[in-house]
């Protein structure tokens, strides 16, 4: 296999997705649709999205002994993605109960079961795997510590850090300050960097990634759903926009994580610059949408080359620019 190799250090879910007629309220019974089941959690949807991509693809993570376990760890391999790191623990898999109205608006509860139980000592079995790595690619499902460790190791290695810090937890404690600090890039959506930010006031979204280097990372990345990304310039100078790629989009689902597995492997090349990576990502999102669910239309990087040269310019160009609306 060939490109470059990726570690995800994150989470894995069984999504359970019923459609109502409408979202109950506290102590309604709605029925509803026949009921969706499908492999998800930022860290199994990143790692399929990286493998997707071409590059190398490993995931470290926990599972319970259960049939939902089972059954997803085996699907993570079956989509290219090395599960040596996927062990179990003595808890169900963490599971999310999602209930979705009419308009797409839905509500989300998440028993994080066996994501919780991955504990920094899992590295000690896998850091060999960490810090041979190109790049190692974190999100906030799994305990802020392991992440920590991971970032640490891996920074100690020269391996590239990105960190997409969704979901944000309504209080940022200091070993998340000390993550974010411990990050090369730094990936958000508009929500989470104003609660990274605090209180907006009147800081335009063009701004926000130089305003989010004060916690550390050199390069901060925000996306804008359909207004496409805003990235920090090179070398100090102002933030750069990249527009949106112009698709058919049906459901966004899945389009952060389709953006961060094709930052990273574009990153982890080591020569691709981050505005290039940027424009990648933003492809990569935007094909995402393109179909339901959040690993229904997970772009190859074939499918993003055709997008990129289709819609925009010189693959290699850092970055194009624009004004977010
Ligand atoms: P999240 O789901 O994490 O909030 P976003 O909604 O910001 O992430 O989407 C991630 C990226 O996917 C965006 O930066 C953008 O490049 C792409 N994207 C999302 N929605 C669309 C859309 N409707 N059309 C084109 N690109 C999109």
């Amino acid at each position: 296999m060939t490109g470059p190799q990726v570690v995800v250090v994150g989470s894995v879910n069984m999504d359970l997705a019923v459609r109502v007629p409408h979202l109950p309220r506290p102590g309604e019974t709605v029925p509803g649709g026949e009921l969706e089941q499908g492999g998800g959690g930022k860290g199994a949807n990143q790692a399929v999205a990286v493998r997707r991509l071409g590059a190398r693809s490993a995931l470290i993570a926990r599972v319970g002994d259960d049939e939902f376990g089972h059954r997803l760890r085996a699907e993570l391999a079956e989509a290219g993605v090395e599960v040596a790191g996927v062990g179990t623990a003595g808890v169900a898999t963490g599971t999310a109960l999602i209930v979705i109205g009419p308009d797409g608006d839905n509500t989300i509860t998440v028993s994080p079961g066996a994501n919780a139980a991955l504990d920094p000592a899992v590295l000690d079995d896998h850091s060999g795997r960490l810090v041979t790595a190109d790049a190692l690619l974190l999100q906030l499902e799994v305990p802020v510590a392991t992440c920590l460790a991971a970032a640490r190791l891996a920074r100690a290695a020269g391996v590239l850090v990105v960190l997409n810090a969704a979901p944000l937890p309504a209080t940022i404690g200091a070993e998340l300050r000390e993550l974010i600090a411990a990050a090369d890039v730094l990936v958000v959506n508009e929500v989470e960097a104003a609660g990274l930010i605090g209180p907006p006031g009147d800081l335009p979204v063009l701004e926000l990634p130089s305003a989010l280097g004060r916690f550390g990372p050199s390069e901060v990345v925000v996306t804008l759903g359909s207004r496409g990304a805003v990235h920090t310039g090179p070398d100090g100078s102002g933030d750069v926009h990249v527009p949106a790629f112009a698709v058919a989009a049906v459901d966004a689902v899945g389009a952060g994580d389709a953006f961060c597995a094709a930052l990273a492997v574009a990153r982890a090349d080591g020569t691709t610059p981050l505005g290039a990576a940027v424009r990648r990502a933003c492809a990569a999102g935007a094909l995402a949408t393109t179909g339901r669910g959040a690993r229904a239309a997970l772009p190859t990087g074939a499918e993003v080359d055709a997008l990129l040269a289709r819609q925009g310019g010189a693959e290699g160009a850092d970055g194009a620019t624009g004004t977010a609306s």
